[in-house]
């Protein structure tokens, strides 16, 4: 019989696919390593394993502990995945810009939410990250992955996504695009396609308009996931031989073509990273490049949001003709 034990053997391995529309024409291959295929349904799945296993061995999370963590959703589903998989309770700590529909996913999977104003400075004991810092002195057996901080977030990348990358494209990939966000996607998977291409592979950076990461100064953006108003511990600065700054609007266009003309619904920082991918496309105007561009999470969470034009145009962007018409519109 051909089953998995647990949903927690599924997390990776995750597919390459070749995006044909979106590029408009530019020479090279750009494929999307589609992260929603995790059975958490973000790229986030990958860390949370590692972190928590990381955490029994040292001995720093016992049965029947708390997992607390500020996460703006994804960490949160793959921190809830795994706490089920053993046994432990989770409370998460989320900005208020985070989606109703994401904070509902961490209350379907059994995690206490509390949601914070994401318009205060990270020292603010209202903030996120000091919320988060209170709870885990307050809870009893309350262990903080602390995804900004810990080296298990790209030590997963390091040791599966630069892996799966390099044997899916056969060693051909010349580039790789990743938004950053606690930066271990991109630092874990720079780090080891630098290594095993001998620093042939080039990586590059897609940021918000306005992080700190583009030379921002923390400026707010509406794009969720990616971009950030200080430098994480997990951010590795040598890695990125590029940082490509895209703003909001090009992203959500990018994030809406993905899926109108790819099928792939996925979220705005997924658009970011494609809207970077296929810049670096066009500009370096060469058929043998292989971009592959990573996918983190699916569209489902951002309906009320990116794929709402009221939403969209509310913030001034512009939006394409509704996909829903009324019986009355047709008569
Ligand atoms: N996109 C989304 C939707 C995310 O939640 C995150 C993680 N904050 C990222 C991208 C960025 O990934 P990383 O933290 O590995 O830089």
């Amino acid at each position: 019989m051909d089953y998995a034990n647990a949903l927690l053997d599924l997390v990776g391995n995750t597919p390459l696919v070749k995006l044909r529309r979106v590029t408009d024409d530019a020479p090279g291959l750009v494929l999307a390593k589609v992260e929603y295929f995790n059975p958490g349904g973000s790229v986030k799945d990958r860390i949370a394993t590692r972190m928590v296993e990381a955490a029994e061995e040292a001995g720093e999370l016992k049965p029947g502990g708390t997992i607390v963590e500020p996460t703006s959703g994804n960490t949160g589903v793959g921190l809830a995945m795994v706490a089920q998989e053993k046994g432990y309770h989770c409370v998460f700590v989320c900005p208020d810009k985070v989606s109703e529909d994401k904070r509902n996913v961490l209350k379907a999977y059994g995690a206490e939410v509390v949601v914070c104003p994401t318009a205060v400075p990270p020292e603010h004991p209202g903030s996120y990250y000091s919320v988060s810092d209170r709870l885990v002195r307050e809870i009893e057996g309350a262990w903080k992955p602390n995804q900004y901080a810990n080296t298990n977030n790209p030590r997963a990348h390091y040791e599966t996504t630069g892996p799966e990358l390099w044997e899916q494209t056969e060693g051909r990939i010349t580039h790789f695009v990743a938004g950053i966000g606690t930066g271990g996607t991109i630092s874990g998977t720079g780090r080891y396609l630098n290594e095993v291409s001998d620093g042939r592979v080039q990586v590059v950076g897609a940021d918000p308009h306005g992080s700190v990461y583009s030379g921002g100064t923390g400026r707010p953006y509406l794009v969720e996931g990616v971009g950030e108003d200080f430098w994480p511990d997990t951010y590795d600065r040598e890695v990125a031989d590029r940082i490509i700054e895209v703003s909001d609007a090009d992203s959500f266009a990018m994030t809406r073509r993905l899926a109108r003309e790819e099928a792939m619904l996925v979220g705005g920082s997924a658009g970011m990273a494609a809207a970077a991918a296929v810049r670096l496309a066009h500009e370096l105007d060469d058929p043998d490049a292989v971009i592959v561009v990573l996918l983190p999470d699916g569209g489902r969470g951002y309906l009320t949001k990116v794929f709402d034009d009221e939403w969209l145009s509310r913030y001034g962007f512009l939006a394409p003709p509704r996909g829903e018409k009324h019986v009355g519109d047709l008569l």
